[in-house]
C-alpha cells in the first residue's frame, strides 16, 4: 500500500474536511474520550491518534469506521421513528 508510484495524485477527488480527524473520526465538538488536540494545521489528526503507528492508525481507522456507521444506523432509526410519530400528529 505504497503511494510513491503513483505520479498523478487525484488530488481533486479527495477534499480535505478540516476539523475531522482522518484516523478516528472526532471533531472539536466530539473529542476523543480521553480528551485530544490537534496535531496539524489543518485539523485533520488528532494527538491521540499521531501517536499511533501507521498500521494502528489504519485498524483504528477500520474500527472508527464500522463503529460511526453503526451509530448512525440508530439515529437513523430514531430519525424515522420521529417522523413517523411526527406524520401520526400531524395528521390527526
Ligand atoms: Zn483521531
Ligand atoms: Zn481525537
Amino acid at each position: 500500500m505504497s503511494s510513491k508510484g503513483l505520479k498523478h495524485k487525484v488530488k481533486e477527488t479527495k477534499q480535505i474536511v478540516k476539523g475531522i480527524c482522518r484516523v478516528c473520526g472526532c471533531t472539536d465538538d466530539q473529542k476523543c474520550w480521553d480528551g485530544c488536540d490537534w496535531t496539524d494545521r489543518n485539523h485533520t489528526l488528532c494527538s491521540r491518534c499521531e501517536k499511533m503507528p501507521k498500521a494502528e492508525q489504519e485498524r483504528h481507522r477500520e474500527w472508527s469506521i464500522n463503529h460511526l456507521s453503526e451509530r448512525l444506523a440508530q439515529y437513523q432509526g430514531q430519525v424515522d421513528d420521529l417522523k413517523q410519530r411526527l406524520d401520526v400528529l400531524k395528521q390527526s
